[in-house]
């Protein structure tokens, strides 16, 4: 599936992510340098740049994981990077992080995998509505046969799946997804793609996907930010950074197989 092929509606009154100003330094290293950047609601946006730029530190503020040095993000009209305590962890049970390694508990079958984070963070469930949160997750990643699997015994593209399944089951507003494809052969990053792109339409998602895949941003992503040198030089439709006369955005793409 491609994203020209698909509807959805991008609200760009409404910015479920606004971050300004942000700065995040490790010792002498500067790793974000002045970072500016609104996505609205319904939009996924697709960071690139190469490894060490900061990609992932940035995706853990967004989430809270992280406090920069300076500057703020607003999440869902919460300032995260000011939260902590019980607010932090209310407004991260709106946010699903996709973990670049699939993060999956390795001695619990994906029923367990998926049911844990539901009966950690909403109490008073029935078995019944944990069953049926459960397969009406699996099912958005068609992998309801995989149950009573354990996650050894399934493929890296299957472990990717449940990963993004046990984020859903908390029924996210905002998808953050680290590298989703990484490591994957071409035809499992493909079904990737069209399952990040029916999350946003199923659930209605606005989501931020790290990527350095360029098909995967180019197929599932509204706008394209480049990270390069602790700031977004370009940010833009695919067409738009493709085209842009940055010398250090067109280094990016010549290394990279459209
Ligand atoms: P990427 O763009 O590949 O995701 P990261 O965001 O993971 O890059 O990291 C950016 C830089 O910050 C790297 O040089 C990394 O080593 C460094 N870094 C990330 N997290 C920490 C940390 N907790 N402590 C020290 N250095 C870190
Ligand atoms: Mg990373």
């Amino acid at each position: 599936m491609e994203k020209d092929k698909i509807q959805h509606s991008i609200n760009k009154e409404e910015s479920v992510i606004t971050i300004n100003g942000l700065y995040k330094s490790f010792g002498e290293l500067d790793v974000l340098k002045g970072i500016d950047l609104s996505i609205y609601r319904g939009e996924n946006i697709a960071v690139l740049g190469k490894s060490g730029s900061g990609k992932s530190v940035l995706i853990k503020i967004i989430a809270g994981l992280l406090k920069p040095d300076k500057g703020e993000v607003t999440v869902l009209g919460k300032k995260v990077t000011e939260l902590n305590g019980k607010e932090l962890d209310e407004l991260r049970l709106r946010i699903g992080f996709s973990f670049q390694s699939s993060a999956l508990y390795d001695s619990m079958d994906v029923y367990q995998n998926l049911a844990f984070p539901l009966t950690m963070n909403v109490k008073h469930l029935t078995r019944k509505q944990v069953d049926l949160a459960v397969e009406e997750a699996l099912d958005a990643v068609g992998l309801k046969d995989k149950i009573n699997e354990l996650p050894a015994d399934l493929s890296g593209g299957q472990r990717k799946r449940i990963g993004i399944a046990r984020t859903l089951i908390l029924k996210p507003e905002i998808m953050l997804y680290d590298e989703p494809t990484s490591g994957l052969d071409p035809i499992t990053c493909a079904e990737i793609n069209t399952l990040i792109i029916e999350v946003q339409q199923q659930y209605k998602t606005s989501s931020v996907i790290i990527t350095h895949d360029l098909t995967c941003a180019k197929n599932t992503c509204d706008r394209i930010a480049m990270l390069i040198d602790g700031t977004f030089s370009k940010v833009g439709t695919f067409e738009d950074v493709l085209n842009a006369n940055d010398d250090q955005v067109k280094k990016f793409f010549a290394y990279n197989f459209i």
